[in-house]
């Protein structure tokens, strides 16, 4: 009897003690979960000497400021034809275009960016789900062959590291005509984040992952596009 006792007493406190550790257990494997985003993906600024208004200031380009941006670009993206880019990097840049889905659309773009994108997605999909945060993209415009810029600047789209976002909702109010038209950029009072109508949630989500929005861009104030200029290095494949 004694016997049967001393067995059921301890096989109580086993219980105990592993119903003392569940717990922990469950909230180590939180951590561990926490700690594996984090790695896979991890939170950057984009490189200010990337950023477009470094080298363009009231519309004029520094060119050795512009010359080093566009060669960190070429060596690590991949070159741009007709601009001499070879010298920095034989690989074309056009060549490393991958087709990923965002936000259930497809989008071509540099296969170096496709998980900070995936990541943007993550984030905008766990963070942005208030009714004012919620968002359905119509169209996307990622890689390009042919540059749209005039006066010496290239197009981060030409190395496949800018993505566009329906250009008829979110303007490029500092572009050439008929953009200014537009009716979100004839307020004068409104902020750029009131001229356009992506969330700023999903504009939060994009510059977590060393995203620059353009519409932050003091001539362009081009609210379609967002361009990686973090550093490709630090994505977690
Ligand atoms: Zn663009």
């Amino acid at each position: 009897m004694q016997r049967l006792f001393r067995a059921t007493s301890l096989l109580l406190l086993a219980c105990t003690v592993l119903l003392a550790l569940l717990p922990s257990v469950a909230s180590a494997e939180r951590v561990r979960t926490k700690k594996h985003a984090r790695k896979a993906c991890p939170v950057q600024s984009p490189q200010p000497f990337l950023i477009r208004s470094s080298f363009v200031k009231h519309g004029a380009l520094n060119a050795v400021a512009h010359d080093k941006a566009l060669r960190y670009r070429a060596e690590q993206y991949g070159n741009v034809e007709g601009f001499g880019l070879e010298r920095y990097n034989k690989e074309k840049a056009y060549s490393n275009a991958t087709t990923v889905r965002f936000m259930d659309l497809p989008l071509q773009i540099h296969k170096k960016i496709a998980p900070a994108l995936r990541c943007v997605e993550r984030a905008i999909r766990r963070s942005c789900t208030s009714a004012k945060d919620r968002y359905v993209p119509r169209a996307l415009g990622g890689f390009r062959t042919s540059n749209t810029y005039r006066g010496g600047e290239i197009s981060n789209h030409l190395f496949g590291i800018a993505i566009d976002i329906d250009p008829d909702r979110n303007p490029c109010c500092g572009c050439v005509s008929p953009w200014p038209n537009h009716p979100a950029c004839r307020s004068s009072s409104a902020t750029v984040f009131e001229r356009t109508a992506l969330p700023r949630c999903w504009i939060d989500a994009f510059e977590r992952y060393g995203f620059y929005w353009l519409g932050r861009d003091p001539d362009l104030r081009d609210t379609m596009h967002f361009e990686f200029l973090g550093d490709p290095q630090l994505i977690a494949p």
